[in-house]
């Protein structure tokens, strides 16, 4: 059994392979092939002067339960750290950081209070928010995209100053080329449900309110890394072939099962099941010989490129009270950066206490072009959007430059039905399953869940229980 791709979908689903008690009685042997030195993907943490700088995610939501579970199963349960409590997050709107109105769900405001006080949006902005509330709902069943729902039902402030920023920043994305339905389906759901958004917002906080306080986000205490190296002691039993690229895949000769595979220095391996968990534009590169649907299914998931430029400060020297977990910019507001994460004011031993550590994101849809210049050119960008935004003029004692070029996936509109129609090209090829980043879930926990559920469906198929289900 292959998995090619050994970022965190990839170790999952490997994993799985070797826990999954069928495994055993199959005689499966796993093999992951990773084209970096390292195993993890975009996970990495490394330590600098007693600071922990994460190069990709710092964490992951805990309200999707996979990750979470993972560290329970893999030990390390009582090293999950929530981010500190009661911090406000800030927009960067027209010279000033301005706190999110309280109570925002999905970007949806619930408190009347809040949003009335709130300098983000003006008086007859808000009147627009509240035009929600009599609003008919929406005739039209097609996929839309995030931000023509949320212009169409709460106005375009909001997409600009308010859900924009917050929920197409996940996706370092521009809401209205990304679908509602694969990237925040709760809220077409809601329509249809409620009609209004505010009114079905309100009634899931009345629903939470009846259940703990539970953080939104969990990080481990020695960074994401920290699983990407238990994962690894965790696949004693699997060959890890790191800085070896696949460069070619193909069935197997004289009508066999199985694929057959070869790596960039010429070495060739057999398996009768391959998980691909590649970028999607990696895993079309690799099926062009197998599959033309498949490969056009994969084709249209455009990915993006991003750059985090992290500083640390000697916390004298900021007079910011970095009184939050940080801020995002608002889409017509003029920096390079697109948001700022607190990191030391977010998690707890981050930083020693006379520091402080920031993250500046730069890059997004349609705002690429920047992650091409130098590093120092980077760090000069987000020092001068910090002295901007937060009044810091210091010296940072280090800055770290993490570059990732077309990393973040984009769902398009159409995206979930465009799965569907690979998924069916998917079955004309037993034993191969696609999982990752650019197909179900960005984030990690559902990455996570992609690359069990795919190792799964392998060895059903390995078993010859479901013959010709090879989606994940
Ligand atoms: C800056 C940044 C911040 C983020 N922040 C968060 C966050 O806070 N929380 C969160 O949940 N998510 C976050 N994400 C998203 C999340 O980190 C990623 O979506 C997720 O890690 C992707 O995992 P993956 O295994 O699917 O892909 P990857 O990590 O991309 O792994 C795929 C692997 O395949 C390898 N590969 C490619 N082609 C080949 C080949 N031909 N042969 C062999 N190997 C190959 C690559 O080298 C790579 O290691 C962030 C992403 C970025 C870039």
């Amino acid at each position: 059994m292959l998995v090619v791709g050994g970022g965190i979908t990839g170790l999952a689903a490997a994993y799985t392979l070797v826990t999954d008690p069928r495994a055993k009685c199959l005689g499966v042997a796993c093999t992951v092939i990773e084209s970096e030195p390292r195993l993890g993907g975009k996970l990495r943490t490394e330590r600098i002067d007693g600071c922990l700088v994460e190069h990709g995610p710092d964490s992951f939501l805990a309200t999707k339960p996979w990750a979470a579970e993972l560290c329970r199963a893999l030990g390390i349960g009582d090293r999950l750290i929530p981010t500190l409590p009661g911090r406000a997050v800030y927009v960067a709107s027209r010279g000033r950081l301005h706190p999110l109105p309280d109570g925002l769900t999905f970007g949806v405001p619930t408190r009347l209070r809040s949003l009335l006080g709130t300098k983000l949006l003006s008086p007859l902005e808000k009147l627009r928010v509240a035009a929600d509330l009599v609003l008919p709902r929406r005739r039209d069943d097609s996929d839309e995209s995030l931000g023509g729902l949320l212009r169409r039902r709460l106005g375009d402030a909001v997409v600009r100053r308010v859900a924009g920023p917050l929920l197409g920043g996940i996706y370092a994305g521009d809401p209205d080329q990304l679908s509602a339905r694969a990237t925040f389906p709760l809220l077409p759901q809601w329509e249809a449900s409620h009609r209004s958004l505010v009114l079905a917002a309100l009634d899931r906080r009345r629903q939470a309110a009846s259940t703990p306080n539970e953080p939104m986000f969990l990080s481990l205490a020695g960074g994401v890394g920290e699983l990407v190296e238990h994962l690894r002691a965790a696949l004693a039993g699997v060959t890890l072939l790191t800085g070896r690229t696949v460069v070619h895949l193909a069935r197997r000769r004289h009508g066999g099962q199985g694929y057959h595979v070869r790596l960039d220095d010429g070495q060739t391996l057999d398996a009768d099941a391959v998980v691909l968990t590649v970028p999607a534009f990696a895993a079309a590169a690799l099926l062009a010989p197998l599959s033309r649907p498949v490969v056009a299914a994969l084709r249209t998931i455009p990915y993006v490129s991003t750059a985090a430029v992290t500083l640390a400060y000697d916390r004298d020297r900021i007079r910011h009270p970095l009184d939050g977990h940080g801020f995002v910019v608002a889409r017509d507001e003029p920096l390079a950066i697109v948001a700022c994460t607190w990191l030391s004011s977010k998690w707890p031993h981050r930083a020693p206490p006379n520091r402080a550590l920031l993250r500046c994101y730069l890059g997004a849809a349609g705002r690429e072009a920047v992650v091409d210049e130098p590093d120092e050119r980077l760090v000069a960008l987000a020092r001068a959007d910090l002295a901007k935004t937060m009044g810091i003029d210091a010296a940072p004692r280090f800055a770290v430059v993490a570059r990732w070029p077309k990393a973040m996936p984009q769902y398009p509109p159409g995206h979930l039905e465009r799965l569907q129609a690979m998924e069916a090209g998917l079955a004309s090829l037993p034993g191969l399953a696609l999982a990752g980043a650019g197909y179900r879930g960005i984030g990690i926990p559902d990455c996570i869940r992609q690359g069990t559920e795919a190792a799964r469906r392998v060895l059903d198929n390995l078993a010859g229980r479901v013959p010709q289900a090879t989606w994940l």
